[in-house]
């Protein structure tokens, strides 16, 4: 195994960025191919997954499965067969030369050959008190996920834009009533979803409206919140100046929040990995995770803007694991024909 310091001057062969479900399906793949990956697990050791108590859409569990549990067994199961985890967070990577470069935040360097970039999307929070606490437990993020526990309740969803208008056209399928809270008096969404959210007979909306608190426990769930409105809006920031506003208590048994993802792929700004307008790594077409930069892969939700979710994460990890074994192996057999002068200019 390798010791923190001679990891800046080995050359690895795979280094996976990110420890979600992505990375950790990359890991397995990658090490039961003998290729000793190192992961590195990021500001959020497990990804998404350990933010939720319940995962019932998971393949190969019929009765769900915690989310803690089902990282905690991947962890397991890519370690059994050789995969390293390392604590860090990648700040900046150099990709125009070989082997890559990496720099962590704590100043360590790890050079690879291959890379694997898992580092996910991550939901944007409101700011609301008790976010922290109840994130999981009747707050979620992510309606495909959570929507189908909210079964008979009324659910408040916010923001104003289509991911707003998804996440609530979704929860009206099981939800009582869904209200979108909505802190401007128009919204964002695009006319089509703002159109058909307007015409849902169970989705109401709260103009002019802020979520200032979400009111109950990890053991009974969301129990309601406390809504803030202004007739010109944005109140939630202006509290301190004494601005006049309505609050009013509202009962709901779930919080959705669907104001955006940002893909974590700020430390490749200064390579030649194409990006989306939003951040999101772009692949080339076909079923295949390989970037702009030969060598480097994406898998997982940051370079899925579309259907986020652990299975699909999971698939192109393992999708990820396989074009780097493929790549690294086509390398091999290059560097072998190659005469012996290239050879030595090469890593
Ligand atoms: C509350 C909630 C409930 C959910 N429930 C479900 C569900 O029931 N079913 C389902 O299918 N999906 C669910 N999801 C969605 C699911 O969690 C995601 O689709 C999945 O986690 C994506 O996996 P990922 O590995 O691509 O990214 P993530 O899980 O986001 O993992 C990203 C990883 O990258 C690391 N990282 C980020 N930046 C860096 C960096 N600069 N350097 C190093 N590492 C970095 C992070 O630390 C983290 O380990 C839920 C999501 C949330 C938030």
């Amino acid at each position: 195994m390798n010791t923190d310091t001679d990891r800046s001057t080995t050359v690895h062969d795979v280094v996976i960025v990110g420890s979600g479900v992505a990375g950790l399906s990359a890991a397995v793949y990658a090490a039961r191919a003998d290729l000793e990956p190192i992961v590195l697990e990021g500001p959020e050791p497990g990804g998404q997954l350990t933010l939720t108590t319940e995962v019932e859409n998971y393949l190969g569990f019929p009765e769900g499965v915690g989310g803690m549990e089902l990282i905690q067994n991947g962890k397991d199961q890519a370690e059994r067969f050789g995969a390293e985890f390392v604590h860090g967070t990648v700040e900046d990577a150099a990709l125009d030369e070989r082997p890559f470069e990496l720099v962590l935040s704590n100043g360590d360097r790890l050079r690879t050959r291959a890379l694997i970039v898992a580092t996910g999307a991550s939901a944007r929070w409101v700011g609301a008190e008790n976010e922290d606490e109840l994130m999981g437990y009747g707050l979620s993020t992510c309606a495909t996920c959570d929507g189908a526990f909210h079964r008979g309740d009324d659910v408040l969803v916010i923001g104003g834009g289509d991911s707003a208008m998804e996440e609530a056209l979704f929860l009206a399928k099981f939800a009582d009533s869904v209200t979108i809270v909505h802190r401007r008096d128009e919204l964002r969404a695009s006319d089509i979803m703002a159109q058909r959210a307007r015409e849902h007979e169970t989705i109401d909306f709260r103009w002019n409206t802020e979520l200032l608190e979400i009111h109950g426990s990890q053991e009974e769930g969301v129990t309601g919140a406390t809504l803030v409105r202004h007739p010109e809006g944005h109140p939630k920031d202006k509290l301190d100046d004494g601005l006049e506003v309505e609050r009013e208590e509202v009962d709901v048994g779930g919080i959705f929040y669907g104001v955006g993802h940002v893909p974590n792929t700020d430390f490749l700004a200064d390579t030649a990995i194409d990006r989306d307008d939003d951040g999101y790594l772009l692949t080339s077409e076909g079923m295949t995770t390989e970037t702009a930069v030969e060598g480097v892969f994406g898998a997982g939700d940051v370079m899925d803007p579309k259907y986020r979710q652990a299975i699909t994460a999971a698939g192109t990890g393992s999708m990820a694991a396989l074009d780097a074994e493929t790549w690294l192996d086509e390398r091999a057999a290059e560097r072998d024909a190659a005469p012996v002068a290239e050879l030595e200019a090469d890593d």
